[in-house]
């Protein structure tokens, strides 16, 4: 038997009964950043959170396209896993009527926490953290460009400019659908503007806990998608839509606590950084070539990479620097406790959520771990410096290939350690056979071929 007791799980069937609900959809992310899922009707659903639901861990290898790879760890037809709900979660779904959606940990038959899941993963370095007196509070930005269903052509669903009202007037109903629809669940929305590119749109909701972030991160995803089938619409979350524009990125935002204190504020360092907070940015900062493997997956993920995008492709840190790849935010004069976060902008939101948090903290934490210290801020596009001032600053490019970024996740001890054997084994080999793949395809079919499926 799994976390909850029978009882409770009775109480909320009866009340999603009563919201006219009939199926709950069981979610979690898979190691390529495709959410999947199964469902069991209501009357099921104290058995799911008592037993969990079978899925086979095979899953761990699916590719973007639904092919499987294999390592010498794991895939193949063997064994089975327990979905098990985390009823804290469950939310009617506002925008697909009849539904409710709860996000699953994966168990064994045994009952362990399976170790490859996601989930549990990034709970366990929320936990390290905790045991070393800090408290991460992380938000994931959602940019996504609509277009119009019926067609894997991307054909934009709106025709105004960049962060223009016109376009607001032409999805106004679409727009105030979303954000009733993700009140309705209780997510709470900090924004909503048009976006650079194509009919893009950005929404980002208030920090939170690392895994309710990440929960929050794939519940937006479902409702944005959801919302919009009901208009004749259809979401894009890929890195890059079109090949050679704007693509849409997923920034993650973190600050962290101690004793209640946000140490990215009120220390003597630059900004106001106390060392720590200094340490953890700059752990960061340190593995981020690795981290690409886990936030930005996709081969598609490196149309998006380059300068002048706002996506941050050199791995540098500045204060309100767009094309860093860490910006510090220190927020309003006088808020700065509440506000002051690091934004990591080189990620996207073909990552998983929950793989993705859970090294950043890792990472941070490594980077407390050896007390480093930050580089000198960067101010200004880094494309413009010569070759002697990147030298100067340690400026490096980030990975501009998914094999580059792969090959600096096998080689960054401090993240495979953090990340485990098996989940390491399933990045490497996902990252690998998606790369191979698309080796050879043109910038155009690479977006083609990822555009839906995120
Ligand atoms: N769309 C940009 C990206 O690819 C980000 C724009 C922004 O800074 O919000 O990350
Ligand atoms: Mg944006």
């Amino acid at each position: 038997m799994f976390g909850d007791g029978p009882e409770r799980a009775e109480e909320l069937a009866a009340r999603l009964r009563r919201d006219g609900v009939h199926g709950v959809v069981l979610s979690y992310v898979d190691t390529a950043g495709v959410t999947r899922i199964k469902t069991v009707p209501v009357a099921r659903l104290p058995r799911a959170a008592r037993w969990g639901v079978g899925m086979s861990p095979v899953f761990d290898l699916f590719g973007t396209d639904d092919s499987i790879t294999a390592t010498q760890l794991q895939g193949g037809p063997d064994g089975d896993l327990r979905l098990v709900p985390d009823l804290d979660r469950l939310t009617t779904l506002a925008a697909q009527p009849g539904w409710a959606w709860a996000p699953v940990d994966r168990y064994t038959q045994a009952g362990e926490v399976w170790p490859g899941c996601q989930r549990s993963f990034t709970r366990a370095m929320a936990g390290r953290a905790a045991a070393a007196g800090l408290s991460f509070t992380m938000a994931i930005e959602v940019e996504w460009a609509l277009g119009r269903a019926g067609t894997d052509a991307f054909v934009p669903a709106c025709t105004g400019p960049a962060y223009g009202a016109i376009r607001l007037v032409e999805l106004s109903d679409y727009a105030r659908d979303l954000l009733a629809a993700l009140d309705a669940q209780g997510v709470e929305v900090d924004q909503l503007h048009p976006e650079y590119a194509d009919a893009q749109f950005e929404l980002s909701v208030a920090a939170r806990d690392p895994v309710g972030a990440a929960d929050d991160s794939a519940l937006v995803r479902q409702t944005i998608r959801a919302v919009a089938h009901r208009h004749g619409l259809r979401p894009s979350f890929a890195p890059a839509v079109l090949a050679g524009r704007v693509g849409n990125g997923g920034h993650v935002h973190l600050s962290a606590t101690r004793e209640g204190r946000n140490v990215f504020t009120g220390g003597p360092g630059p900004f106001g950084l106390t060392a720590e907070a200094e340490a953890l940015a700059a752990g960061i900062l340190d593995l981020l070539p690795a981290v690409l493997a886990v936030g930005a997956p996709s081969v598609a993920s490196y149309l998006r990479l380059v300068p002048s995008h706002w996506a941050g492709v050199f791995a540098c840190w500045g204060h309100e620097t767009r094309e860093a790849a860490l910006r510090l935010i220190t927020g309003n004069a006088g808020a700065e406790d509440a506000a002051a976060n690091l934004e990591v902008k080189c990620v996207d939101l073909a990552a998983s959520p929950y793989l993705l948090l859970g090294v950043l903290i890792a990472a941070a934490l490594d980077g407390r771990r050896r007390e480093l210290r930050l580089p000198a801020p960067v101010t200004g596009d880094p494309v413009r410096f010569t070759e002697q001032e990147l030298a100067a600053g340690g400026i490096r490019r980030l990975p501009t290939s998914l094999d580059e970024a792969t090959d600096a996740l096998a080689a960054a001890a401090p993240l495979r350690e953090a990340l485990g054997e098996l989940t390491t084994d399933a990045v490497l080999a996902v990252r690998r056979a998606e790369a191979l793949r698309l080796r050879g395809a043109s910038d155009e079919e690479v977006a083609a071929a990822l555009r839906w499926v995120y």
